[in-house]
Formats: C-alpha cells, structure tokens, sequence
C-alpha cells in the first residue's frame, strides 16, 4: 500500500503544479485597454498602430509606444471590411499589419477542455503506476521459476579434500568422481558411462555439504548448490520449474556439479505425506527424476545430493542410473575427531597446555560440527577471560557446554534441594564406578547446566559400534542410580530424575523390541519404522503386533526395569558408607574432576 500512496502524492503534486501553469497563462500578459472601434480607426488614421491582431470577435491593437488595446467586432464581418467601412484608406490599412490569431482555439482548450480533461489525466497516471507495479509484482512472480541456485565458483572460498578431515573411503569414493568431472572426455573414450547421481548420507554435521564443495573445489567446476526446501514455495509447479532452470544452466556449464542439499526435503517417500506442500513435492521430485533419466551421462554433470534420512527417500530416487552411487559419512572416530580439531584450531591461538587428543577422547559421538562448535565456544570462553590464548580448560568446559547446555550459576538452589541434587548425582557416579559394564564417570557436578540441576559425565574408554547385552542393563542401573539414590536416602522422590527415567524406559523398549534382546520375546523385532511423518503412512505400519503381544512387551519392558532396580538397590545398601562421602565431597566442592572421584575409593 506504501508505494501506492506515494503515487497519488506524485499525483496530487502534479495536479497543484499544472494548474498553476494553466492558471498563469490565462492570466499572462498586461491586461489590455478596452476601446472602441472607432478609437482603433482613428489610432490607424494617426498612424500610431504598430499591429492588430485578430483573435476570434476580439482585436487586440499594440500601438508603436508598445500599449495594448482590446476591441470587438462582429463575427460575419472581416477586420478590414469594418475599417474599410470607417473610412480606412487601403495604404492605411497596410500599415496596421492585420494578422489573424488561432489563439482563440488555444485558449479554448487550455482554458475549457483541459480543466475538464485534468480528472481524466489523473486518474490514467495513477492507473498507470498502479498497472506498473502490478507488473513488478508479475516480473518476481515469474521469476520464481528461476531455481534460484547459488553458483560457487570464487576461488577464494574454494574447499579442497585437505580441508575435510577423516572420512577417507568417501574421499576415495568421491576421487572417482573428481576424476571424471576433470576429464570426462577420458572415460567416454573408452566406452564408461559416469555416473549421474552421488548420494552423500550421514548423520547431521558430519561433513557432506562441507564434502561436496570439496569435490567441486578439487574438480574444479562449478558447483550449483541448491536446497531441498528451496524447491516448495507457495505454488505449485514452482518447483518444478525451478527443476527444469537448474537442469538447463547446468547442462550449459558442464562439467559441473549440481548439489541438492538436504534432499528428503523433496525426495520423500511419494504418497506418504498429507497436507497442503504434497503435491507440489510430487511434483518437484518427479521433475528431477526425469531430468536426471533426460540428460546424457557424458556431458558431464554429476548430481550429488545430501541427507540424513536416506530411510525416508523414494526408492525411485535410489535406483541405477540416478543416485546410484552412495557415500556414507559416519561420526568421526577418535583419530578424525583429531585431525578435525586440528583443523578448526589452525586460526586459533592455543596455549601450550592444549592438548587436542584429550579433548578428542573426551567427545565420542559428537559430529564435525560439534567439534567445530566446541572450539569456537573454547575461543569465546577464552576472549571473555581476556585472554589472548585459548587453555585447554576453555576447551573441556566447552565440551560440557555442547554435551549439557551452558553452566547456569544463577540457578540456586536451596540447602535441601542442593543436598537431593548431591545424593542423587552420587547415586549416578557410585553405581556407574561399580558396574563393570558402564563406562567410566569422568566428572560430577552440582552445578546446574542447561535443564539438568547436576549431572553425571560417563564417557565410554574407546569408540564402540557394538552394544553388549550387558552394557545395556549396567546402562539402565546407572540411569536408575540417581532416582533409587533419593528414594533410599530421603524415602521419597523428586522430579529431579524425569529425565532419567524417560531414558531407561526407552532403553528397556528398544532393548526389547528392536535389538531383540529379551529373555521372553527372543530374538524378534516389533514394530517397524519409528518415521513420524505427520500422519504418515508410516503410522499405519508402526505397529504390527498384536495386542498380546503389546501387553507381552510391556512385561519385558518391567521385568528389566526392576532388575536395574534391583542391581542400583543393592549397590548403594551395600555401599551406604561411600555413596555419603561422595555427597558430601560434592556439596563441598560442587565440581568433582575424575581424578577426586577416584580418590574417594581409597
Ligand atoms: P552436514 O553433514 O550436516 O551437511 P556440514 O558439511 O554442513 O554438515 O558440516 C558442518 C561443519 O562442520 C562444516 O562446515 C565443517 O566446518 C565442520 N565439519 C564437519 N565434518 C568435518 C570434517 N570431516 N572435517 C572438517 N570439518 C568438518
Ligand atoms: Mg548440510
Ligand atoms: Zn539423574
């Protein structure tokens, strides 16, 4: 509406400046003197008159000293018959220098049309700017079929494999693709079709944008990156098209690569979603398939796409001839998680104390962003220290930061609730550090942290892929610890453990139904995938066991619930003496560092 207002402004304005023009030349000149004919006659007889002019009925007489008069005459009559009539000689006549004005005409309109015209004039200005931003408004409109892809080509922020640390088999696997993008004419030679699609799959922030770019830095090319989202807009077929635009510039700039981040964005199961983007995703997905069936594999434009879901992605997608070749990122194990460090501490001063291994074994499972985060909040940590060096104290503070949540001093808490808080992370530590299967305690602490008011840090001694039986259910003691802890300690419980006990119920679950580890279920799986489509099809499947077998489940699920029960019970009874001198070592000094927690079992 604001650009409307502006232009009947310029409108208003343009109306105030016209009429003033108009009013100005109906007005121009000295008013002439109303005179006779016969005075005129006999001003020409004297031989005064430089000139008459005629305009219409009116004469207008400018006299040799510059004068001006007006007179009238009859209409029928000519000027020079009426002078003739007065008794004007023709030389005298001569003299007077009649010539005939159309200014009558001129006058007319701009004195009796335009006026009425004006409205008219108004109304067609404004129209035409109202028409003029309507048409803005159509230019962006079709300018969203554009794809709107960002080409990459500025060398300056060029990513190469050295900048990608770890994930050695998807770097071989993409040194192929490198290799085919440099010189695709080497493999048509020979017969080899390249391959269309690559399908990079891990799970979040662990490197695949990062690599793709990576691979267009080592190739060379250009790199068209383009979201998943980015395809569903309001309108439907706008993907589509913007599809079709991606394909098109890309086909020109081959070789080069066309990267769809986050593709199950687009490339859903079809038909396992409801609501209003549906269809248009249908759309969306069904052009990139066809395009990507469409162009000749040897042009050389390899599609790579990322996802985190690869489970939830149309089989269409996944079939030979488009991502057919499919790179899998895993978390970085505990050498990668170094070799990332380093990399993300190449602009950081860090003290000499730093010691980037330790920081390492101390983060299994965090992904290369977090580790990137980690090092970043250890440079801020460090800046609001005033410091000029980063400490390795920056960096494991920065770990718990990441794992838990900022530390929150201002959440105090009051003697009671300190002293539950303290036997409660007690319990934790004691049945963890008694327990031959759960990992080791690293670190305990009182000090509230994002919504935990302490917490307990377990770290595992070495990357594991594999999950023991019995790791699960010392897992499942330890979560129960904190809880059995207050019960036994205060004969009642507080709302401290929530969080604990959602995790060992969920554990039990997944104990029983997917890993099949229950003695009276055996080895099968329930239920199929945990996809929360928003009302998917998945639910349909979810569940595809009977009620009994629910209520058998449900059985498992308490039988081992109440043997970590039983096991937390019987540690901290048998214990009494050492779970105290834990809590009290913790309302002491708060924060208890592995070395002090271990220190308290001698
Ligand atoms: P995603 O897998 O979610 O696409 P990104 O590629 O966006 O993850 O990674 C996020 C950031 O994490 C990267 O910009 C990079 O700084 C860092 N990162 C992730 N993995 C690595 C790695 N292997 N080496 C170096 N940095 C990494
Ligand atoms: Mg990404
Ligand atoms: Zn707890």
């Amino acid at each position: 509406m604001k650009p409307l207002s502006k232009n009947i402004i310029i409108a208003l304005v343009t109306l105030v400046i016209l009429s003033a023009i108009f009013s100005s030349y109906s007005l121009s000149g000295d008013k002439p003197v109303d005179v006779s004919m016969a005075t005129v006659v006999e001003e020409i007889q004297n031989g005064v008159v430089e000139s008459l002019t005629i305009e219409g009925t009116d004469v207008k007489v400018t006299l040799k000293d510059g004068a001006q008069q007006v007179t009238r005459k009859e209409s029928s009559n000519s000027l020079s018959e009426v002078l003739v009539d007065y008794g004007v000689t023709p030389e005298q006549l001569k003299t007077a220098n009649i010539s005939v004005s159309d200014r009558t005409t001129r006058s007319y309109i701009m004195g009796v049309i335009l006026p009425s015209l004006l409205p008219l004039i108004l109304l067609i200005i404004v129209f035409w700017f109202m028409i003029r931003q309507m048409q803005g408004a159509n230019n962006r409109a079709l300018s969203f079929g554009m794809s709107g892809a960002r080409e990459m080509k500025d060398i300056k922020q060029k990513v190469t494999f050295l900048d990608v640390a770890g994930a050695k088999e998807a770097k071989d696997e993409l040194q192929e693709v490198v290799e085919f993008l440099k010189s695709p004419k080497k493999f048509a030679d020979l017969g080899a079709k390249l391959p269309k699609g690559v399908l990079l799959m891990g799970a979040p922030g662990t490197g695949k944008t990062l690599l793709a770019r990576a691979v267009a830095g080592e190739a060379g090319v250009p790199f068209f990156h383009l979201s998943g989202s980015e395809f569903v807009e309001m309108f439907v077929g706008v993907g589509a098209s913007r599809v079709r635009d991606l394909f098109g510039r890309a086909k020109k700039a081959a070789p080069c690569i066309v990267f769809i981040d986050e593709i199950d964005a687009v490339g859903r199961h079809r038909g396992a979603g409801l609501g209003g983007s549906h269809d248009e995703r249908e759309q969306t997905l069904n052009q990139i398939l066809v395009e990507m069936d469409g162009f000749d594999p040897n042009i050389g434009v390899i599609v790579m796409a990322a996802t985190n879901r690869p489970d939830v992605l149309d089989p269409a997608l996944l079939r030979p001839g488009r991502f057919d070749r499919r790179v899998i990122l895993d978390l970085p194990d505990i050498n990668d998680r170094e070799a990332i460090l380093q990399i993300h501490a190449k602009n950081k001063p860090l003290a000499p104390d730093v010691n980037l291994r330790r920081v390492a074994e101390r983060t299994p499972g965090f992904s290369g962003a977090d580790l990137m985060n980690l090092l970043n909040e250890a440079a801020i940590r460090a800046a609001r220290r005033n410091d000029t060096t980063v400490s390795q104290e920056d960096t494991l503070d920065s770990i718990e930061k990441v794992l838990l949540g900022p530390e929150r001093k201002s959440f105090l808490m009051n003697k009671e609730e300190k002293k539950i808080t303290a036997y409660h992370e007690a319990g934790h530590a004691l049945v963890a550090h008694s327990l031959p299967n759960a990992d080791p305690v690293h670190k305990v602490s009182i000090i509230s942290r994002g919504s935990a008011a302490g917490y307990t840090l377990k770290l595992p001694m070495e990357d594991r892929r594999l999950h023991r039986r019995a790791e699960f259910l010392d897992d499942m003691a330890v979560l129960l610890g904190g809880f059995i802890c207050e019960k036994e300690t205060f004969g009642d419980v507080t709302t401290g453990a929530s969080d604990d006990l959602r995790k060992c119920t969920r554990l039990a679950r997944e104990l029983v139904t997917r890993y099949g580890m229950s003695e009276g279920l055996g080895p099968r799986v329930f239920g199929e995938s945990q996809e929360l489509v928003f009302l998917g099809k998945e639910i349909h499947d979810q569940r595809n066991y009977s009620e009994k077998t629910a209520e058998a489940i449900d059985q498992e699920v308490k039988l081992l619930v109440d043997g970590a029960i039983e096991t937390a019970r019987a540690i901290l009874k048998k214990e009494k003496a050492q779970l105290d001198k834990i809590a009290n070592a913790l309302l002491e000094k708060e924060t208890l560092e592995k070395e002090a927690f271990e220190a308290l079992f001698v």
